[in-house]
């Protein structure tokens, strides 16, 4: 299975949990680390579990992840 890689950009991050609720793979989970803005924001919890699928970015009101896939 393709290995994925995802990058968070916490300052643009909001924790609305999006990404959280629909990574296949439960990479995403709610952090407890809060940005400038004062909002809590995504971290991975399963990092190494990543597909590359793209779902998480494409759901992100924000544009806060950038997925990567290598073949
Ligand atoms: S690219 Fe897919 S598998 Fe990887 S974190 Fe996003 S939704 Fe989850
Ligand atoms: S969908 Fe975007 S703004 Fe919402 S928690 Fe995930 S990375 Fe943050």
């Amino acid at each position: 299975m393709a290995k994925g890689y995802v990058e968070i950009n916490k300052k643009a991050c909001k924790g609305c949990w999006y990404c959280v609720s629909v990574c296949p793979k439960k990479v995403l989970a709610e952090g407890d680390e809060a940005n400038a803005k004062g909002f809590l924001t995504v971290t991975k919890a399963n990092p190494d579990d990543c597909i590359g699928c793209g779902i998480c970015a494409l759901m992100c009101p924000d544009s806060a992840l950038t997925v990567f896939k290598e073949d």
